[in-house]
């Protein structure tokens, strides 16, 4: 089934301790289709300013996901800058330039309007519900958020919640949110404001999702060498929701499937910076690493 996607499309400028790089395909819309892409046709709705290179486009159409919706205006791209410590963890945004995102205000082409799955990635909240507000009857949809959006915006977010199926946050944000340091109480406490599930990532310690009768915790892949964490979390969410999406169903056992498959396209995506390392995945690497991430954590009966 297809997957409809909205959320930021950019231009970055990323900084480790090792190297630096300008001008990179990056937004939370573009790690998600492209992750999405390796198992569902992704719609993708955005805004672009007439600077964004072309050569983009064209990596979007290689992954077969749908720009009917892209906004190309006059204006800008959307910019941001960060720099990584040495842990790879630690992350400080350097610059953020909004651009044509500032007049972003999409109407859905008609075929989109049916969308059975969404994924709103990181955006404003407010956003986020304007796009929804035009999906018909969607049968899951699940929403990306980020610490800012908690700080500025919490009760358009909260009003979101109420609308959606899956909230994914990190650890940290979580907490933010809920005012709680224990990340258990705080996946509870966040099904009670509206989501049937909620996914908590951890970062290099995995991530933790949690339903009303479930309770799932997944490890991360154990890299040895990290060279962009950017986009991590939307590869994830756009490949857990792409999953979904391709089997149609939301049951306990698809959605524990879901989340391996954002953790192996996930741990993918950060061996290389921006979307590189996606552009030449296949779907063997994808079933080999999905496969040792069940040998990993496999053990026999008690
Ligand atoms: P992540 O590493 O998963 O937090 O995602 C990083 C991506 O989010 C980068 O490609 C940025 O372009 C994008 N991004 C950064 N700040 C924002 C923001 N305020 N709203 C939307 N997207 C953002």
């Amino acid at each position: 089934m297809s997957l409809l996607i909205t959320g930021s499309i950019g231009l970055d400028s990323v900084k480790t301790q090792l190297e630096e790089h300008h001008d990179l395909l990056g937004g939370s819309a573009s790690y998600a289709a492209i992750a999405a892409s390796f198992f569902t046709p992704v719609n993708l709705v955005g805004i672009v300013g007439e600077d964004f290179p072309k050569k983009y486009l064209e990596l979007y159409r290689k992954h077969g996901v749908n720009l009917d919706g892209l906004e190309i205006v006059a204006g800008k791209t959307f910019r941001w800058s960060g720099e990584y410590e040495w842990n790879m963890n630690n992350r400080r945004t350097l610059s953020i330039a909004l651009n044509v995102f500032e007049k972003f205000n999409p109407t859905l082409p008609a075929q989109y309007r049916n969308a059975p799955f969404v994924f709103l990635a990181n955006i404003s909240p407010q956003l986020q519900m304007h796009v929804l507000s035009q999906v018909s009857k969607p049968k899951f949809v699940v929403a990306d958020t980020m610490d800012l959006w908690i700080n500025i915006a919490k009760d358009a977010l909260l009003e979101l919640l109420k609308k959606i199926d899956c909230l994914i946050l990190n650890e940290s944000e979580a907490r933010e949110l809920l005012k709680e340091t224990s990340l258990i109480k705080a996946g509870r406490a966040l099904l009670k404001l509206g989501p049937k599930y909620v996914c908590i990532k951890k970062g290099e310690h995995g991530c933790l999702l949690f339903g009303k009768d479930l309770f799932f915790s997944a490890p991360a892949y154990p890299l040895e060498d990290i060279h962009d964490p950017t986009g991590a979390g939307d590869c994830f969410a756009g490949a857990f929701t792409g999953y979904l999406a391709k089997a149609g169903k939301v049951d306990a056992d698809t959605l524990r499937k879901a989340v391996i498959y954002g953790s192996v396209i996930a741990s993918f995506n950060v061996e290389a910076f921006s979307l590189k390392r996606l552009q030449t995945l296949t779907p063997a690497d994808i079933a080999s690493r999905y496969e040792f991430f069940r040998q990993m954590s496999h053990f026999e009966l008690h």
